[in-house]
């Protein structure tokens, strides 16, 4: 809060700085209350004043709702003291100088975006931002150094401007491209998240997904081994895997190219070997060893990493080989992981088992599916509203680096395109969209419903006491300097 002497000298040209004629009017009432404090401090000494302050903020016995602080030492009035979060309460203050040195910094920051080229501010907007200043994780003293509250307020104001124009840009580009979708179907809504613009339905309206008994074992597995590479891969958000039918290999991908290449690079994933170390691996780090099978089966990456590990050499040869698909051009990166399994050079759909991942595919990718006559089942997840989502049906748009926000005339092409492929989909098959349901009852668009099953009492067991083995094993290894080649990085 109270700076040394030196730093306040050198902060207080910024008091003085010649704004609008109403910030340079009201200033002066700050720079009194400033003076005082200079006045405190040589008679007291700065850390006497510092020391003071504190114990003073300390014997509160609530928290402090604000953290623009500004004091008036002389006053013995605790409001005097410190300066209200909201712009409102700021009006209202009692002391007539701190209101004036409040009104000064607020002026001083329209002074400071004025002088940026900003025009036409939102004073309301900048008032909302004085609130979230007050209440950042960041003391200011607007007495002592106001430059630095005014820089911040500039600094949130320019970033929300932008990021408004941006989504106004995108979510009004977004619901036109859904326009067609929601003709078709009217119980389709488009939800306005900043981060994942989506189209979905009310949550009445979703389907609730339970564990399909029907899954096929294959698909257990590839979606067990998807849990475990996302969760070793933590910048991932999907994950997603493919069987050969000849047990021969596997192949396995994020939504991004540089992910992809930790697979080989980071996680040492080449063979079936690897992927039942790294289950092994993610089963030490979860503490296997001291853990009850009933809280075991309750985390779901436990689960699946157990259960992969128990089952992996049913469905993989031990020579059998992992493969990534290739990275996808730049300007595609993001695109979905079945898609990129499906496209990448490996797959064919006569050779392997169709892929799955942790999640359910979501609208974007199960209509690709469709359109390449894969039928990959009667659930589907959301329409996400990204570049990324909706990689197949843009692509002319984006070879041309057209994106979402930036489609202008091409929006209807990608809507109408978007509708035709949802009709010819559900004139062929009912696909529900919804979310799964996990092992604690939530619905969630995060993963596909979780089994029922568990592994019995014997299995838990006998892979606990594997998994000490390897440990040991482990360690008589590093000791004696040995080793594989390609260490896994946990
Ligand atoms: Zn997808």
């Amino acid at each position: 809060m109270l700076e040394t002497g030196s730093r306040r000298t050198g902060s207080k040209p910024a008091v003085t700085k010649p704004g609008t004629g109403a910030a340079s009017q009201t200033w002066g009432a700050g720079h009194a209350a400033q003076l005082k404090i200079l006045q405190l401090q040589k008679t007291l000494g700065n850390r006497a004043v510092t020391q003071l302050l504190r114990a003073q903020q300390s014997a509160q016995s609530t928290p402090p709702i604000q953290r623009v602080i500004a004091y008036d030492p002389s006053s013995s009035k605790e409001e005097e003291k410190k300066y209200p979060t909201t712009w409102l309460r700021m009006r209202n203050l009692d002391s007539k100088p701190m209101r004036k040195t409040a009104k000064g910094t607020f002026q001083m920051a329209v002074s400071e975006l004025q002088d940026m080229g900003i025009t036409g501010i939102d004073e309301e907007k900048l008032q909302e931002i004085w609130g979230k200043v007050a209440k950042a994780n960041k003391t200011f003293n607007i007495l002592d150094e106001p430059k630095a509250v005014v820089k911040e307020m500039a600094k949130r104001y320019v970033r929300s401007m932008k990021s408004k124009a941006g989504f106004a840009k995108r979510s009004g580009e977004t619901s036109k491209m859904l326009k067609h979708l929601r003709r078709k179907n009217k119980k389709f809504i488009f939800k306005n998240s900043p981060q994942n613009p989506m189209m979905v339905m009310e949550d009445d309206d979703l389907a609730k997904f339970s564990y399909d008994k029907n899954t096929s074992k294959e698909a257990q597995i590839q979606k067990q081994l998807s849990t475990v590479l996302l969760h070793s891969l933590p910048e991932g958000v999907e994950a997603q895997a493919a069987l050969s039918k000849d047990k021969g290999g596997v192949v396995m991908s994020t939504n991004i190219n540089a992910e992809n290449r930790k697979i080989d690079d980071d996680l040492g994933l080449e063979r079936r070997d690897d992927i039942l170390d790294l289950a092994a691996d993610v089963l030490e780090s979860h503490h296997l060893e001291s853990t009850s099978r009933e809280n075991a089966m309750k985390d779901h990456v436990m689960r699946h990493a157990l259960k992969l590990y128990d089952r992996l050499k049913l469905y993989l040869d031990d020579d059998a080989i992992v493969s990534v698909p290739a990275d996808v051009d730049v300007k595609f990166d993001g695109r979905h992981a079945e898609i990129r399994i499906q496209q990448g050079g490996v797959w064919n759909e006569f050779d392997y088992h169709l892929p799955t991942g942790t999640k359910y595919q979501c609208m974007g990718c199960r209509l690709y599916f469709h359109e390449e006559g894969l039928d990959t089942g009667n659930r589907m997840g959301g329409l996400w509203v990204t570049n990324s989502a909706l990689s197949t049906q843009m692509v002319p748009q984006l070879e041309k680096g057209i994106k979402i926000g930036g489609l202008g005339d091409e929006v209807d092409s990608v809507a109408l395109l978007l509708a035709t492929q949802y009709e010819k989909m559900m004139a062929a098959q009912q696909v529900e969209m919804g979310r799964g349901k996990t092992k604690g009852g939530e619905y969630t668009f995060d993963r596909q419903a979780d089994s029922e099953s568990e592994l019995d009492e014997a299995d838990y067991k006998r892979i606990q006491e594997d998994i000490k083995k390897r440990k040991l094993r482990k360690k008589v290894k590093g000791n004696g300097g040995g080793g594989k080649p390609h260490a896994h990085n946990h």
